[in-house]
């Protein structure tokens, strides 16, 4: 069977009709990864036994004439920041490098029980950490457009594998772009949902309050059966909301035509690269030809966006990974003579440089005497952050907005400037910060034929809409045949 392209809609049907197996869709996967993926670096650790015997469940199900769940056979991957049982979880860090985790992440079961063949764990930055992969104590994933460059991150290795046709679907996490970033740099699709709307409950935490799970897709479509799959209330997870899911898939439907689309200022202004404003720019005037209203909104607390997200996420991080100590997961440096000095070799041994710098970030903007001129004040100016995008949606009902300010850069163009690197994140962290959801869907390319995405943020729990909108866009992209609009 051709992988090129596959669908979750066109892997599930091939295999309910019997045009081949969820066995063997899967073998041709592993094939395809053994062939490519020594070039690429998406995945860390392949679930193969665990594979299998999910796509044989499936195939006895077809042969059964029952009808598959709605992804029943369908190969997809899993950031390696998601515990899955019995399979090795190393969120991209030494400290996990041995850890096999007792339970499964809540979305990874709910996928799993809805027919999804879990291929294996996929590269990522270290605990989510980075905008380019090039944080993973393990190895660099290259993208698959342009193997010089990132992937964008810190979901890399799952937008890459998704791009590389490596896996139909994947789950990503989100906690200041890493799903529509990585997702936009690689021409896939990426969503962060709303902030409660996905279980969290077995995501190892980065920024609780920030943090999100997000299906990475080919197209709109996939992500919304994706979504629709993972979406919902989870008594693992006290932050889970308790809000319907409505059908995602049967709201795509709905036309655009109506719709108010707003476009702010502060998000296409000093910064940010000229092919990739023209491709935004053109992809908005392409759904304005679709009948939508166009509408200049202001979210002025922008420019606070980095510095409030920076402090946020480190501070939380700083607690987060108080827990790796050497004593309950993971590794522990060997030459200790005390317990202080274990914890301490441990972690300066298990964590990577980038890591270390955000647990000393955030330690400081916690510390007595600092705390109320950091932390608590971040915490305000994610108030009105928040305040700025509730001020929009009473006038539209989605904004329009570029993912990242260029588009792929090249390995190691960044790595000694971290300052650079966190600077990138601009247009991505104000939804998380906000709890609002998000997707990029691929809007064109740049001369040198590098993807960039375009994003559509939307109203908490209205990720109905942002569905439509990305859909609409993606139509009208497809239709001029993938060129720069
Ligand atoms: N690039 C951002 C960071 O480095 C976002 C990471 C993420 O969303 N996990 O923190």
């Amino acid at each position: 069977m051709n992988l090129d392209l596959l669908t979750v809609d066109a892997a599930r049907s091939a295999v309910q009709e019997r045009k081949t197996s969820a066995t063997a869709l899967a073998e041709s996967f592993y094939a395809k990864i053994e062939s490519d993926d020594p070039k690429i670096g998406a995945f860390l650790t392949l679930s193969k036994e665990r594979a299998m015997a999910k796509a044989a469940q499936m195939d006895a199900l077809a042969a059964k004439g029952e009808n598959l769940p709605p992804l029943g056979g369908v190969p997809v991957g899993i950031k390696d920041v998601m515990v899955t049982k019995g399979v090795r979880t190393t969120a991209g860090s030494k400290i996990l490098g041995n850890y096999v985790p007792p339970y499964d992440c809540t979305a990874v079961a709910w996928l799993e029980a809805a027919g999804a063949v879990v291929l294996g764990k996929l590269n990522c930055d270290e605990f989510a950490m980075g905008s380019s992969n090039e944080n993973s104590a393990w190895k660099l994933v290259h993208n698959p457009r342009d193997l010089t460059r990132v992937p964008g991150g810190s979901s890399g290795g799952s937008a890459a594998a998704v791009a590389s046709d490596m896996a139909v679907a994947a789950l990503g996490s989100d906690t200041g772009g890493s799903i529509r970033q990585p997702a936009s740099f690689c021409g896939v699709i990426g969503m962060v949902p709303t902030y409660g709307r996905v279980s969290r409950y077995g995501l190892i935490a980065f920024a609780s309050s920030l943090d999100h799970i997000g299906p990475l897709t080919k197209t709109v479509k996939d992500a919304a059966i994706v979504l629709r799959t993972i979406a919902g209330r989870d008594p693992m997870d006290s932050t889970s909301a308790d809000v319907p899911v409505p059908d995602y898939v049967a709201e795509l439907e709905k036309p655009v035509r109506g719709l108010r689309i707003g476009v702010a200022k502060e998000y296409l202004g000093e910064g940010l690269d000229k092919e990739v404003r023209s491709a935004i720019e053109a992809a908005i005037q392409k759904l304005a030809k679709q009948g939508c209203e166009i509408v200049d909104v202001s979210l002025p607390h922008t420019r606070y966006a980095i510095p409030t997200y920076y402090i946020v996420a480190t501070a939380e991080a700083s607690s987060n990974l108080a827990r790796f100590d050497g004593v309950r997961y993971g590794y522990r440096a060997k030459d200790a003579r005390t317990l202080s000095e274990m914890y301490r070799r441990s972690r300066d041994q298990g964590f990577g440089a980038e890591v270390k710098r955000r647990i000393m970030l955030g330690t400081y903007a916690l510390s007595a005497g600092y705390y109320d001129a950091y932390y608590l004040k971040a915490q305000r100016v994610r108030t009105l952050l928040t305040r700025d995008f509730e001020e929009a949606f009473n006038k539209v009902d989605a904004i329009a907005a570029p993912v990242s300010p260029t588009a792929a850069f090249k390995l190691g163009e960044k790595v000694d400037d971290p300052l650079a690197m966190y600077l990138a994140d601009i247009y991505t962290v104000t939804a998380d910060l906000a709890g609002i959801p998000g997707i990029s869907v691929p809007c064109g390319e740049t001369k040198n034929k590098l993807p960039i995405g375009l994003q559509i943020l939307g109203r908490h729990f209205d990720e109905s809409t942002i569905l439509r909108v990305a859909q609409a866009s993606e139509k009208a992209v497809t239709s001029g045949k993938g060129e720069c609009p």
